[in-house]
């Protein structure tokens, strides 16, 4: 089995080979007869597994030895029957209430008929009968077929048990009968009693029962596989029964002690499940009174107490799902703007927020968001709410998001969700509640909060009063590379440079160019790329009019270190490093400008960098 890895430098495996170690010399106990190829086992096979909801198997001990399931099989096949006809379905059969009796007590509803429960014999036996099949041979297969999904092997019936149970199972043929009679089941009850001892005698390993429970413990996926066993929606299901009724008359005292809903069948088997956690496979085939494996019990008990593994009390309170929130007068986009325009953001910036969400969001650790939006005050103009560092979405959390979204827009909000792509339950909510197809296109108009909030921005530039043109020689005076100097040195100044004009697309500069020249915007955007344009490069940057681009390159005479391409029409004024050299000797005092205009203008573009890290590195949620 590949699946199981060597640890020995694990104090996580340590701890499992040292309870192996504690309680191997435990004899106490006897393997059961009744089944008699059971009483063939050999009572000192002692094996431990644990299995992660990321797939990784621990083991210890005969962990590779196969045994027979027998009531493990339950809950999976009540599972299955579940997926086949759903939860009402199922009611009408089998309740889900412990029953106080024997695992093979003739136990049923004093009115109904029906078993109490699917984990006593009556219960799975009803069960399945439930299972969807034109014959009894494809109902086995398809019970088989379930159990390879959630063992994520091929697994197959172990013939000498079956025959010895099929021999002499008489009380179970009984129990079929009674069923029959309360029309619990409607064929001929002997079919479906051999299925059920078909089931019971399917052949596994602790290393199997591990990782099963570790599916259930993983919303029915098999984490090695990734296939679906169960329907996420049943694994509660399945998990409350194995809760209230799993450990046959000791489920009181079992979930009292252990916390974790749990399965043990006659051959010496254990199932353990810890929601969301671990999957836990115990086999030592000798029983106390009550059917449940000594060892098992004790393995089980230790650990949970160990590890802290108790459900009713868990080691976490789910965190508030902020990562980080903060307004466009605090911080910019990637654009690069005039001083006229981010002085513009600074004052009327505090109407856009970027709320970054991160974790699990759930009902516990997305309420707060809710809550914190919501409290805003003013109305927001603009709210960006980024999923970049979310690793799940559930419904609720999804619905409660969406919703907020949708009011928000009611209220004349625009709402941008962001790096949405891998949450397809997200967006399919967005889809089936705003009915507007359209308003489900602009919530996820913006791949990155960052592209949000350069539209955010330039959205809010609008209500600022559009600057005069300036007269052709004066226009630069506004420039960062023209700041302070003269009407005479702006007029020497715009006659160095020279007018391009590019259409949406166009590079202005291409990577690994020779750098002889600067780039004044005077009209339109530009963006700067790292690696292809447009397709798997990054846009890192944009510019617009009032700035410059290029002048990194233009300073120290390296190559181009990035592409830089018209976004839109687009109108620069280029100033060669020839003109600027010449300067030098010509029009010293110009040239100083020029230079310290420059370093100016990168100042203020490594200020904003550090505040980005400052604002990205100190919030916590
Ligand atoms: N096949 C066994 C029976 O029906 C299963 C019982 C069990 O594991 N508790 O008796």
């Amino acid at each position: 089995m590949e699946r199981v890895h060597d640890q020995r430098l694990s104090p996580v495996q340590a701890f499992l080979d040292s309870l192996h170690a504690k309680y191997a010399p435990l004899t106490e106990g006897d393997v059961a007869t009744y089944i008699p190829e059971l009483a063939n086992a050999d009572p000192e096979l002692f094996g431990i597994c644990i299995a992660t909801t990321d797939g990784f198997v621990y083991e210890v001990g005969h962990s590779r030895h196969e045994f027979t399931i027998q009531s493990i099989s339950k809950p999976f096949v009540y599972g299955l029957a579940l997926d086949d006809n759903g939860p009402d379905q199922m009611m009408t059969k089998v309740g889900v209430e412990p029953s106080g009796d024997a695992f093979n007590a003739i136990s049923l509803h004093k009115v109904t008929g029906c078993p109490l429960n699917p984990m006593i014999n009556a219960g799975a036996i009803a069960t399945t009968g439930q299972i969807v099949a034109d014959t009894p041979e494809q109902r086995i297969e398809r019970i088989i077929g379930m159990f390879a999904r959630y063992a994520g092997r091929p697994l197959q019936v172990d013939q000498a048990v079956y025959v010895s149970e099929h021999r002499t199972g008489h009380r179970n043929r009984a129990i079929g009968h009674l069923l029959r009679n309360f029309e619990v089941l409607t064929d001929e009850p002997t079919a479906t009693v051999d299925t059920y001892f078909k089931q019971c005698a399917i052949s596994m390993t602790c290393g199997d029962l591990a990782l099963m429970g570790a599916t259930l413990a993983n919303q029915g996926i098999n984490p090695l596989t990734g296939e679906q066993a169960i329907r996420s929606e049943h694994v509660e299901n399945v998990l409350s029964v194995m809760a209230s009724c799993g450990m046959y008359d000791f489920s009181g005292g079992w979930i009292y002690n252990v916390g974790m809903p749990a399965k043990s069948g006659v051959a010496g088997g254990v199932l353990a499940v810890l929601p969301g956690q671990l999957g836990i496979g115990v086999y030592s085939p000798r029983l106390d009174p009550q059917g449940n494996s000594v060892r098992a019990l004790k393995v089980c008990e230790e650990l949970s107490r160990a590890w802290e593994l108790h459900q009713f009390n868990p080691p976490y309170c789910p965190q508030n799902s902020r990562r980080l929130t903060y307004t466009c007068a605090q911080r910019n986009s990637s654009r690069t703007r005039h001083s006229a325009e981010r002085a513009w953001l600074r004052d009327e910036g505090n109407s856009i927020h970027v709320v970054e969400l991160q974790g699990n969001l759930a009902f516990s650790t997305t309420e707060p968001i809710i809550r914190e939006v919501v409290e805003r005050v003013g109305r927001p103009r603009g709210v960006i709410l980024d999923f970049h560092h979310v690793t799940s979405i559930n419904g609720i959390a999804s619905r409660l998001l969406v919703d907020l979204a949708r009011d928000l827009r009611r209220d004349g909000t625009v709402v941008y969700l962001t790096h949405t792509h891998l949450l397809p339950m997200l967006r399919q909510q967005v889809i089936s509640r705003l009915d507007d197809p359209l308003a489900s296109e602009t919530l996820f108009r913006f791949h990155s909060s960052d592209s949000a909030l350069e539209q955010c921005e330039d959205d809010l530039l609008k209500d600022r009063a559009a600057p005069q043109s300036p007269a052709a020689a004066q226009q630069f005076r506004d420039y960062e590379i023209s700041s302070g100097l003269s009407a005479e040195e702006l007029a020497v100044f715009a006659r160095l440079l020279t007018k391009e004009t590019y259409n949406a697309s166009d590079f202005i500069i291409r990577h690994g160019d020779e750098a002889t020249s600067l780039f004044l915007i005077t009209k339109g955007v530009v963006g700067v790329w790292l690696g292809t344009v447009g397709g798997d490069g990054r846009r890192m940057s944009s510019f617009s009019v009032g700035t410059m681009v290029g002048e990194m390159a233009f300073l120290d005479g390296v190559k181009r270190s990035a592409n830089v391409v018209a976004e839109g029409d687009v109108e620069c004024a280029v100033f060669q490093v020839a003109d600027f050299v010449g300067l030098q000797a010509s029009h010293p005092v110009i040239h100083t400008k020029i230079l310290r205009n420059i370093g100016i203008s990168l100042a203020t573009r490594l200020r904003k960098l550090n505040q980005d890290v400052s604002i990205l590195s100190t919030q916590r949620a």
